[in-house]
């Protein structure tokens, strides 16, 4: 069994020495997926696949190698590809769609000896921010199992928080990275745009997607991006940006950094729970040397409006593939093509999936073209320029991730404004490009976690994880 809960980092040196083996860590993680069902993070587990990966990376121990994530038992979102596998993005459009090829997270993660345990609940197409759009069912949080997980990758965070894997991959939009891990208490990192390929990722709205890892260590994080991250020439915006070593100089000495706070990520919305937990937050940080700075974003008002117009418009064009001719779900019964095509669409699609299309196409439709998608272009490009200048002034930027905790099942879901609104801190890096990370820093009164948010310059994702291990050590 699992003697304790500890992160990979610390585990390694025992798995590179064979004690335990990584098959025997496998088999116990199994086990514990069996016994924790009714967390319903995973949408399928690879009991006999894991084993098989587990004995040949065990092999090349014992052949003297010591891959980088020997024996990381990883699970995997399911709107990642693994080839032979089916990838369902908890969609019945999806449901029996298997893939053909690995994404190219998959193969480094792969090649790097991690083992691949199995494929995460999530909101259908990473639409959502609790994982109850799913076709499979929502997520429960392992913290209360009557609160939501987050979402949309709800499954990797709780996957990660209740100790089914040692780390996951998910992808973040507009927070579904960081706003699970938030809600579980996790770590969880939004790449800056363009750092991981995503290659073999099911689109949502591609100016903005990127695929990142959640851990139960900074150290863990640091791990996995090093593999994840870097050019890839399947992505044509992968960036040729060099990839640091992140674990090997991750510094927890932050004197010398110069922290900005912004007062638009401070309002009212902001639980006063929440709120608290942050401050001493930011105390700590001031503790350890950095100087704290206040700091305005003045179009961060804009951000969820811009964010939901920019990406249901990419979305719909994205989701247009899924005819009910190339892909596995196909309405019998059809009169016509455009029936087979309507049909398909209505039965196979959930009801969130759909207004995004709906809103989508309207937003792009001739004579709104100006008025919603090209002025919310625009303003896209005022909260990019809101950050460019800050970070002339500041080496990050630290928020609450959220504004409030983890919600109850069924809280918000008849209210998509309402939900709409827990994206109100996270849209704003992708919509800028930027890479954020949450920490878990605290719980509420309702022992629930609270997660801190840290933003930076594109590909400085090193000085967001120095800040998050200053703060964990
Ligand atoms: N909750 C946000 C949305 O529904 C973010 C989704 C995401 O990052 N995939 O769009």
């Amino acid at each position: 069994m699992i003697a304790e809960r500890s992160d990979y980092s610390f585990l390694r040196t025992r798995l590179l020495n064979g004690d335990p083996s990584i098959s025997s860590l496998v088999s116990d993680y199994l086990q514990r997926i069996h016994e924790h069902t009714y967390l319903n993070a995973f949408i399928d587990v690879y009991d006999t696949w894991a084993l098989e990966q587990a004995e040949s990376v065990d092999a090349k121990i014992r052949g003297g190698e010591q891959p980088g994530l020997a024996g990381m038992i990883v699970a995997v979102k399911d709107n990642i590809c693994i080839r032979s596998t089916r990838v369902t993005c908890a969609s019945k459009m999806l449901e029996s769609f298997e893939s053909v090829y690995d994404a190219s997270v998959i193969k480094k993660i792969r090649d790097a000896g991690a083992v691949i345990i199995g494929k995460t609940n999530m909101d259908e197409f990473a639409m959502g921010s609790s994982t109850e759009n799913s076709r499979f069912g929502v997520v429960r949080n392992p913290h209360n199992t009557e609160h939501v997980s987050g979402g949309s990758s709800g499954g990797s965070a709780a996957a990660v928080a209740a100790d089914l894997a040692l780390a996951a991959l998910g992808s973040d939009t507009g927070g579904s990275i960081r706003q699970p891990a938030s809600f579980t208490g996790v770590y969880g990192l939004k790449p800056t745009y363009g750092r991981v390929s995503r290659n073999g990722l099911v689109a949502f709205a591609s100016s903005f997607d990127q695929i990142g890892p959640f851990a139960r260590s900074v150290s863990d994080i640091a791990a996995l991006l090093k593999v994840i991250a870097g050019r890839d020439p399947y992505d044509t915006t992968s960036a040729s940006v060099p990839v640091p070593d992140y674990p090997a100089r991750l510094n927890k000495d932050i004197s010398g950094l110069t922290i900005g706070v912004p007062e638009e990520y401070f309002t009212d919305d902001l639980e006063e729970n929440v709120r608290s937990v942050i401050d001493t937050n930011i105390e700590k940080l001031r503790e350890a040397g950095a100087a704290v700075i206040p700091l305005s974003l003045p179009h961060t008002d804009y951000t969820i409006a811009a964010y939901y117009i920019l990406t249901t418009a990419e979305a719909s064009s994205n989701l247009a593939r899924y005819d009910g001719v190339r892909y596995t779900y196909r309405a019998d019964d059809v009169e016509d093509l455009s029936g087979m095509y309507t049909r398909t669409r209505s039965e196979a699609f959930g009801e969130e999936v759909k207004r995004r299309i709906m809103l989508g196409t309207f937003v792009l439709s001739s004579g709104y073209y100006d008025a919603y998608y090209r002025k919310a272009q625009k303003v896209r490009r005022l909260i990019k320029n809101d950050f460019d200048a800050a970070f002339t002034k500041v080496d990050c930027i630290i928020t609450p991730t959220t504004p409030g905790t983890a919600f109850r099942l069924g809280e918000k879901v008849d209210d998509p404004l309402q939900m709409y609104l827990s994206d109100v801190y996270t849209t704003s890096a992708n919509l800028a490009g930027i890479p954020g990370m949450s920490i878990p820093c605290g719980y509420d009164k309702n022992n629930l976690p609270v997660g801190l948010q840290i933003l930076g310059k594109q590909f400085d994702e090193q000085t967001l994880l120095n800040t998050a291990y200053a703060l964990e050590t």
